[in-house]
């Protein structure tokens, strides 16, 4: 008996160890940060719908600087890529998702603000924006005040959705959506008259082919939208992350993810922050 135990635990040690090299071997230069536990999964928020931000492609694959900015940041938590699982959270669903656990962390356009900061915590800033509006191309809108009286689309549970009803046209028709790119149709389909969030969001839609020539940006700057990496409260991944932020910068990964997603859409994004600078 005592023999048969000792043989089934000499076979479990020697599964463990070849366990524990072959992820090794997964795990690249990856591996010596050690909370990976190689084959290990993480679980990062984003956003499915937003060009150049967040993205589900149709063949399941993932584009945008936040998807190049969370798989930067679990690869230095010693995350794999492939052991990186995403999830939509959409702009309303964000907190919820941090405090049950339903996902590690949050890269999502996600704006740093002390209302949010009671709930989670933030890494960063990791990126300025600025609230704007998104207009047909005929259409011409010259502040935030002309919107008083106006059809406006932004999303629930967003900053842009609130500073709208608090501070830049309380008269506007608000119009709410659950996400952008239901306001994007809104707005092609005339139910509203502009679509109203950080300009980053909009100059991903605006650069679509299919949107080419009929949507363009007011170039307002109606607001500062410091990007942060959302964290459940108390998380011990937060200071990580801030380093890993810091290396993102240093290296020259940063400006290299922001030159090639919005180059294209032509859209002149501001430096990258400092860690813990809110503007
Ligand atoms: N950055 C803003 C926010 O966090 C708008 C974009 C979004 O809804 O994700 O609410």
């Amino acid at each position: 008996m005592n023999l048969r135990k000792t043989g089934a635990a000499a076979a479990l040690v020697a599964v463990l160890a070849l366990t524990a090299s072959a992820c090794g071997d997964d795990d690249g230069d990856s591996g010596s940060s050690g909370s990976g536990d190689g084959g290990k999964k993480i679980t990062v928020g984003i956003k499915y719908d937003q060009p150049g931000i967040g993205l589900k492609e149709p063949d399941g694959s993932f584009s945008g600087m936040d998807v190049e900015v969370a798989k930067y940041v679990a690869k230095e938590l010693g995350y794999d890529e492939k052991n990186i699982e995403f999830k939509e959270t959409k702009s309303a669903d964000r907190e919820t998702a941090l405090q049950n656990g339903d996902v590690d962390f949050i890269v999502a356009s996600y704006s740093i603000n002390d209302e949010r900061k009671q709930k989670v915590d933030f890494a960063g800033p990791y990126f300025l924006a600025h609230q704007d509006l998104l207009i047909r191309a005929d259409d011409n809108i010259a502040a935030g005040e002309d919107l008083n009286g106006k059809k406006l689309c932004s999303v629930t549970g967003s900053t842009s959705a609130q500073n709208v009803k608090t501070k830049i046209a309380p008269e506007a028709q608000l119009v709410e959506r659950g996400g952008y790119s239901e306001c994007i149709s809104a707005l092609q389909s005339k139910v509203v008259d502009a679509l109203t969030t950080d300009n980053s969001i909009l100059a991903g839609y605006a650069a679509q082919d299919q949107y080419k020539g009929k949507f363009k940006l007011a170039g307002l700057s109606l607001s500062n939208e410091n990007y942060g990496i959302g964290t459940k409260k108390g998380s011990e991944l937060t200071a990580k992350i801030n380093t890993a932020l810091e290396k993102m910068v240093d290296d020259g990964t940063w400006q290299k993810v922001m030159d090639e997603t919005f180059g294209p859409a032509n859209y002149q994004f501001e430096p990258a922050p400092a860690i813990g600078q809110l503007k």
